[in-house]
């Protein structure tokens, strides 16, 4: 579909849905009256940033039922998000909830080259997690053969992907990490011999390129990005092509806005930001405008694959992670990968942030790798201005870098701790 077509399908069932959750939902109704406009100031897309916005709170506050739009005779299946603390999130899904979240599972499996001769293993969890049923049905409205395999059981796992000859594999990146190092320790598994898989579609947690490289070497595959989320839909709100470059969003159904989570103000094309989904064709539980604190951009090129859907970047962190220093927005994110183009350092950093007679102070500790630790004064010096410019070209503010030896800088078990902002404990 050429985009001037897909903008004018997105105006249309965006005209739809304003008046559809304006009409049903009492929380739309007031907040588009708090922010003084009608779904009749809404002819097109272009008017999408008339709307307000929503966020995960407001879906907690309006627990259970408070955002769904559909009465709860027509909701014919629930799922939740897996919050550790409180309330989840409950989504409500219509039939045709359900039609169009698999037709978008159906896209990313077409989009990995899957088809009906496919075999999908999908090891999500089933249950209100939405990966598992999701993938699911997904792979059904393919033709594809499913395995409700779910997570969990590993030797099981491996036996029957070798006996029915699975030739996909849907889980999280680290569940696949593991099958992966389990087929490896299995002395009655040969990888070559046994394994038919061909792709894995992986999502539910952030993955690295790095982490794609050790996933298609140990389990000789390609492997996939599969987008989504339980207050979107579920898995499949987008999913790589061949070209493994982007992920395309199926922007008929989700509309995707990138604004800056400072200013809430549209980003610049392709510029790096927050997130935000429309959901142009929900019933149940549509969403407009939410945020979904995600970080990354938004590439309009076409792809070489011929697909004309926009493509979104990798996920380069939370917006809730975001620091103001010196009035200039920093994310952990964009120091992380300016010090991973460096071969020099091995990635940990740690930042500190202070506030000294009102000038906020900026350091930043970064470890070397061992083969280049030194005491060579004028190489340590060179890596800290090579360092410091690029942060400098990219941050727009000069940290002070200190090259720290190999190991010095404490690491956390599970979600690494990457900034101490020092300011949060002193009273201004
Ligand atoms: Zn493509």
């Amino acid at each position: 579909m050429d985009r001037a077509k897909l903008r004018e399908l997105q105006s249309e069932r965006l005209v739809k849905i304003v008046k559809y959750t304006y009409d049903n939902v009492q929380f739309y109704r007031e907040r588009m009256d708090e922010a003084g406009v009608k779904p009749s100031d809404i002819k097109s897309i272009d008017d999408i940033s008339k709307l307000p916005f929503m966020q995960k709170k407001d879906l907690r506050d309006y627990y259970p039922y408070g955002t769904f739009a559909a009465p709860l005779k027509d909701i014919v299946r629930f799922h939740a998000s897996s919050g550790t603390t409180g309330k989840p999130i409950v989504a409500g899904y219509t039939q045709n909830d359900l039609d169009n979240w698999a037709e978008g599972v159906a896209r990313c499996l077409t989009a990995y080259g899957a088809t009906k001769d496919d075999i999908l293993q999908v090891s999500y969890g089933y249950g209100l997690f939405t990966g598992g049923l999701g993938a699911h049905d997904g792979g059904q409205k393919l033709g594809a053969t499913v395995l409700p395999m779910s997570s969990g059981n590993t030797s099981k796992q491996i036996m029957l992907m070798k006996d029915l000859g699975c030739t996909g594999l849907c889980c999280t990146p680290s569940y696949a990490l593991f099958l992966a190092e389990s087929i490896a320790e299995d002395p009655d598994t040969d990888i070559e011999k046994d394994i038919k898989l061909k792709f894995g579609a992986f999502g539910a947690e952030p993955w690295t390129e790095n982490m794609r490289k050790e996933l298609e070497s140990k389990l000789r595959i390609k492997a996939y990005d599969i987008y989504g989320l339980t207050e979107v839909s579920g898995p499949g709100v987008g999913g790589e092509c061949e070209y493994q470059d982007g992920t395309h969003l199926w922007e008929d159904m989700f509309y995707p806005e990138i604004i800056d989570p400072v200013t809430l103000q549209p980003v610049e094309p392709g510029q790096q930001g927050e997130l935000v989904f429309t959901t142009l064709l929900k019933e149940g539980m549509p969403v407009i405008r939410y945020r979904t604190r995600d970080l990354t951009h938004l590439i309009y090129d076409k792809c070489r694959c011929g697909r004309t859907m926009v493509r979104m970047g990798r996920i380069l962190g939370r917006s809730d992670d975001m620091m103001i220093i010196r009035g200039v927005n920093v994310f952990p994110s964009t120091i992380e990968s300016c010090i991973l183009e460096i071969p020099e350092f091995n990635g940990q950093y740690f930042v500190t942030v202070d506030r000294v007679k009102n000038v906020d102070t900026f350091d930043i500790d970064v470890e070397l790798r061992p083969e280049f630790y030194t005491d060579n004064m004028d190489k340590m010096l060179n890596l800290k201005a090579r360092l410091t410019m690029r942060l400098v070209s990219v941050l727009g503010i000069k940290p002070v870098i200190h090259i720290v030896e190999p190991n010095t800088i404490a690491r956390s078990q599970g979600k690494a701790k990457h900034v101490l902002d020092k300011r949060q404990f002193k009273n201004e």
